[in-house]
């Protein structure tokens, strides 16, 4: 029911990257394992609408919702964790709260008034908070606000948060999560920073109910207890949480920890009984204790920053947790790969997957490991960007258009056989204006794909603009690259495949986004089973 949906907020201290989107995942996990329905928010402070526009460099990956939002990485761990989808209501920044508030102003919504940061402003906030609770499915929101306590863009954040708690009182409350560093020369944990940074949060009036501390170290009681003191919380709400081998312990650690419990007992529910993680156990020891082990190349231009291919790291973990096969992963640059380097970077790989991008750097090594994937059997995954170059490298190599191209590439080829798609040819804005979100894709029967979903019909996230140009389809099914996946309305092709070769799959959608511990992507985890394969052939 909405009006008993309880509201946990999550905020973050001392610094950056402490892994709000993971506790907050973890103890959504441990809340719906007890039978509760949960979803998930993130606030982000910054000004872009969506982070549809920004270099993976700045923010990683962008994630697709099925709804088509572009919005941060941190919703895909809630997919992954949850398996429950979200939605553009899942994620809202500043630059959506401005938008939405001149927008109003503009109507005449405020006439006579001036707009400020309070009450606008933060009502706006709230507003977006409390529209995922109205919907009655939830019995609990986490909203997770983006940034660190102090930062001058989560103010207005944590002005709403103040304001709303207050309202709803009983039925929100506050967690924060600091780090506490472990000095190495003093052999330490110190407690500082954290009590620094939650007076920052007393002095803008929250009083945080739960302290999450980030260690590398077991904390003790003893430093427990400061913490406590310090901050103004129980012992027993100042919970632990030290460095996982892998993101997906988090929510046993987190239970050990009973940071669920400490939370239902402060909305007043007792008698509570043990979540049930049976399922959660059985994937994580898949991934401890694996039978075998294959090496994937994943080819593409961000590899310096993991977090630009999240979720596809995160769908090739799933998918050797199915195989029960550790799956160790090589971020190769495609600026790297050319004729000379090919054999040496690209010949010992299981598997080579190709990732999804924008624009022209790096792509002839994209191509060119392509055509040593197909040429040497090796199983190959494009996605997006990574299909394109297949294609492209298929019409060059195969169909001998010497100069084929994609017209993202070079506009003026010769053989465009991937161009702009009729929709996007008078699209001028670049943000939320390329195809975006889920589309039917109707499954070729007797095909990879085919046997792979083993369905007939399949919904995939999508976020491009470019495609397949099907007035070359023909001369491609001659020759052996055939179109297995094809949307029923507007015949774009979806799935390419090579039917003569072991595994040699492109796909124009992401298969990425939709892979979870409950429900690991069918592709991913056919792609995987391939690589052990080939490893062992
Ligand atoms: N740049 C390509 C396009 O816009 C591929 C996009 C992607 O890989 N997500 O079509």
């Amino acid at each position: 029911m909405a009006s008993n949906c309880k509201y946990i907020f999550v905020t973050g201290g001392v610094t950056s990257s402490l892994g709000k989107g993971i506790i907050s995942a973890s103890l959504a996990k441990l809340l719906q394992a007890r039978g509760f329905s949960v979803t998930i928010q993130k606030l982000d402070p910054y000004i872009n609408i969506d982070p549809g526009t920004l270099n993976p460099y700045e923010h990683g990956e962008c994630y697709v919702t099925d709804d088509g939002a572009e919005t941060d990485l941190d919703l895909g761990h809630y997919e992954r964790f949850l398996n429950v989808p979200t939605s553009q209501a899942n994620n809202v920044t500043t630059g959506r709260i401005y938008q939405r508030v001149i927008d109003r102003e503009r109507r005449g919504d405020y006439l006579g008034k001036t707009v400020q940061v309070i009450p606008h402003i933060t009502d706006e906030i709230q507003d977006s908070i409390q529209t995922l609770g109205r919907s009655g499915d939830y019995d609990f929101i986490i909203t997770e606000i983006g940034g660190t306590v102090g930062d001058i863009e989560s103010l207005p954040y944590i002005e709403a948060v103040r304001q709303l708690k207050l309202e709803l009182e009983g039925q929100a409350l506050v967690i924060h999560l600091t780090l506490i560093p472990y000095l190495e020369a003093a052999g330490e944990l110190k407690t500082k920073p954290t009590q620094h940074s939650v007076k920052m949060l007393q002095s803008l009036g929250v009083q945080p109910d739960v302290i999450v501390a980030r260690t590398s170290h077991e904390l003790g009681s003893d430093i427990k207890l400061k913490i406590a003191k310090f901050c103004n919380v129980h012992k027993n709400a100042v919970i632990q949480s030290i460095d996982a081998s892998t993101i997906y312990e988090v929510p046993l650690l987190m239970k050990e920890e009973q940071l669920d419990e400490v939370v239902l007992k402060k909305f007043g529910y007792n008698d509570i009984e043990s979540p049930d993680l049976s399922a959660w156990i059985s994937f994580l020891n898949k991934i401890k204790y694996p039978k075998s082990k294959v090496t994937i190349g994943l080819i593409g231009k961000y590899v310096e920053l993991k977090d630009s291919y999240k979720s596809i790291l995160e769908g090739l973990i799933h998918a050797g947790a199915t195989n029960e096969c550790k799956v160790k992963i090589e971020l190769i640059h495609s600026e790297n790969i050319n004729k000379r380097t090919l054999k040496e970077l690209l010949s010992h790989l299981d598997g080579i997957l190709v990732a999804p991008g924008f624009g022209e750097r790096g792509i002839e090594g994209k191509i060119e490991t392509v055509k040593f994937a197909r040429e040497n059997n090796i199983p190959f995954f494009g996605i997006c960007l990574g299909m394109q170059c297949a294609v492209v490298e298929f019409a060059r190599n195969t169909l001998k258009l010497s100069a084929a191209n994609s017209a993202e590439i070079d506009p003026k080829t010769p053989d465009p056989v991937i161009y702009l798609m009729e929709s996007q040819k008078k699209v001028k804005n670049k943000g939320g204006t390329m195809r975006l979100g889920a589309y039917t894709c109707k499954l070729k029967k007797g095909s990879l794909a085919h046997k792979i979903y083993q369905k007939d019909e399949i919904q995939e996230r999508h976020r491009h603009r470019f495609e397949f140009n099907n007035n070359y389809l023909a001369d491609y099914e001659k020759n052996g690259m055939i179109a297995s996946g094809i949307n029923p309305e507007s015949g774009l092709v979806e799935i390419v495949e090579i039917p003569k070769h072991p595994w040699f799959l492109g796909v124009q959608f992401h298969p990425e986004y939709k892979s979870t511990v409950e429900n690991p992507h069918p592709l991913f985890v056919s792609f995987i089973e391939a690589a052990v394969t080939h490893h062992n052939s």
